[in-house]
């Protein structure tokens, strides 16, 4: 715990957008160990029914969750609930528990116990990290039936909450869905993932989220006043008034420009000296496309389709996904939508895909390398893709390419793709675009291969500091390590710039940087033409860019490209923030 009165700075990872400043409301999702009983042999059948019972009811209250998430958010965001209620009727689970009841003569209780603490190892044990998040559905279920078993309370409830901030170990789906966005202002967690399906909930909700926060849930009580930048990754525990001031002032900054944005915006975000920098939204749902083009975006950056595969028992249709993307595509109809293809390994696994244990996933088959042991699966995709293009600027955009051989590949793919489409008589633009994600540092170096083989580059900054910095993005204990500021960024930043320049290509950024006041300068200072960002943040950039000078920015960034470490570094970006407090962002902001 912290100490009293002294503020306590934590560095996790953003994974929704927002500040949040509130009161901490710990949230303790763990249950009791069910009592060690055994039962008399006749009883057996009475454990068995209360079992299917508690099955039953828990699946009642999923549909019923899943029904209010449809309404309020929409079809696919409901859809996170399915691999929960395919749990409780997966012959693992089920079946699994009724063998204990009749051959241990156990409780209900204490057989799901022990088959749901079986399956944690056994998944845990195979294939690593995106059965993190098929594990936090599995703990979810698991509270749930158990929970109803033991006749405990709901621990989530929430009602007296006002203004609170949710502090817990880690968060499930079906508590995020059910939280009043008035009441819950924010989330902070020791463990968890972007990719996290509570995670992607509450970006839909617009609740502000740091994850992998590594102790936070220990460092905190009730009542301690905590804030949470869901945009940079910072939690401040008890924070001074000052700083509670400047975030609160901040806060209030942010929300002025939000609800403003419906005059001012869809004007493009152009600079105090007359450039024009192309804002565009990251989405990860299809339904979140809507508020990002009120909040002023100038089409899609990045759309990640993962949601559409990851856990899914079979691999999306051609159908479902072509919805998905045309409907993405016709929210924008006249800016560029840059879908990208699953971008599968690393914390992303799916289950119909049963890929190998790696010991180092992030290092292993991931983003592009994928394509060549699935093609039937990016082949579907493409098909899906292409079919979307008549419906606007659709491009497509490749995650981690290294080589322009495995670009070549992926063209050829393309092409069966569109021969296929074409011996069927559908309908496609032939011309559609194809770009790089530059993630690597091998790849920002070559840049102009790349840049000679693509028709854009887009920056996945996520990636490209996790790699440039050897630090995991999903290692809560490094966190603090995690820095888009270190010199050795902008370098290799400037490098893709100056490539996409002479290749007469565009050159996006997407990925948390973009989103960050001194990110965007950064980026846009080092010539980088359009920067995507998390939807909520662009009434943030916009104004930015607006109250800026493109001049200073470049200057600043060719300060940083010069810096000696990364205090350094953030110090020459603070100029061009330093406008007027409504134009640009004062230079004492967080
Ligand atoms: C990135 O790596 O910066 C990026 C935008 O992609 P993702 O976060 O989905 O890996
Ligand atoms: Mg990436």
């Amino acid at each position: 715990m912290s100490s009293p009165g002294l503020p306590t700075h934590l560095d996790g990872f953003p994974a929704s957008d927002g500040i949040a400043l509130g009161r901490v409301r710990r949230v303790d999702w763990r249950v009791p160990e069910a009592p060690r009983a055994t039962v008399r042999r006749g009883a057996r059948r009475r454990e068995l029914d209360r079992l299917e019972e508690a099955l039953r009811r828990a699946r009642a209250e999923l549909e019923e969750i899943k029904g209010r998430t449809e309404a309020r958010l929409g079809t696919v965001e409901a859809r996170i609930f399915d691999p929960q209620i395919l749990m409780l009727e997966d012959p693992e689970v089920v079946e699994g528990t009724k063998r204990y009841i009749s051959e241990n003569r156990v409780t209900a209780a204490r057989a799901f116990e022990w088959r749901m603490l079986e399956l944690t190892e056994l998944w845990a044990r195979t294939s690593h990290t995106m059965v993190l998040d098929r594990l936090n559905d599995l703990h979810d279920v698991k509270l749930r039936v158990l929970g109803r078993l033991l006749g405990l309370p709901s621990p989530w409830d929430l009602e007296d909450a006002v203004d609170a901030v949710i502090v817990a170990r880690d968060l499930t789906p079906s508590f995020v869905a059910r939280l009043d966005p008035e009441r819950a202002s924010g989330l902070a967690t020791d463990t968890g993932s972007r990719a996290a399906h509570w995670a992607i909930l509450a970006r839909s909700m617009e609740i502000p989220a740091v994850v992998g926060l590594g102790d936070v849930f220990d460092r905190t009580r009730d009542g301690q006043t905590i804030i949470v930048d869901g945009r940079s990754g910072h939690v401040v525990i008890d924070p001074g008034e000052v700083e509670a001031q400047r975030f609160e002032q901040r806060r209030t900054r942010i929300s002025g420009w939000t609800r403003r944005v419906p005059e001012g915006v869809p004007a493009a975000a152009v600079t105090l000296d007359d450039a024009a920098v192309t804002l565009r939204a990251n989405l990860d749902l299809p339904g979140e496309a809507r508020r990002a083009r009120e909040l002023g975006a100038q089409g899609v950056g990045l759309f990640r389709t993962e949601f559409l595969a990851v856990g899914r028992r079979a691999g999306p249709g051609e159908e479902e996904q072509y919805r998905a993307y045309s409907a993405v595509a016709e929210t924008f109809p006249s800016d560029a939508v840059l879908i990208r293809i699953f971008d599968l390994g690393g914390d992303k696994f799916p289950l119909f895909l049963r890929m190998p244990a790696e010991g180092n996933p992030f290092l292993g088959r991931r983003g592009v390398r994928v394509c060549r042991d699935e093609p039937g699966l990016f082949l579907t995709q493409l098909r899906a893709i292409l079919r979307a293009t008549v419906h606007g600027d659709v491009r497509v955009m490749v995650p981690l390419v290294n080589t322009t051989e495995e670009l070549a590949a992926f063209r050829e793919l393309l092409g069966a793709a569109k021969e296929q489409l074409q011996g069927e008589g559908v309908p496609f633009r032939d011309d559609v675009k194809v770009g790089a994600m530059i993630e690597t540092p091998a790849a920002a170096l070559a840049a102009a291969e790349l840049a000679a083989a693509s028709d854009f580059l887009s920056i996945g900054t996520n990636d490209l500091v996790q790699y440039a910095l050897a630090v995991d993005r999903t290692n809560t204990g490094l966190a603090h390590l995690f820095d888009p500021f270190h010199p050795a960024v902008p370098r290799l930043v400037a490098q893709v710039a100056e490539a996409g320049r002479s290749a007469g290509i565009e050159v996006s950024a997407c990925g948390e940087m973009a989103a960050q006041p001194a990110g965007a300068v950064l980026l846009a200072g080092l010539g980088v033409d359009s920067l995507s960002v998390a939807w909520p943040s662009l009434p943030e950039i916009t104004n930015l860019i607006r109250g800026s000078r493109m001049r200073d920015m470049c200057e600043a960034a060719a300060a940083a490209v010069g810096a000696s470490g990364s205090a350094d570094l953030r110090r020459a970006l603070e100029r061009p923030l330093a406008g007027p407090p409504d134009q640009g962002l004062s230079s004492r902001d967080p």
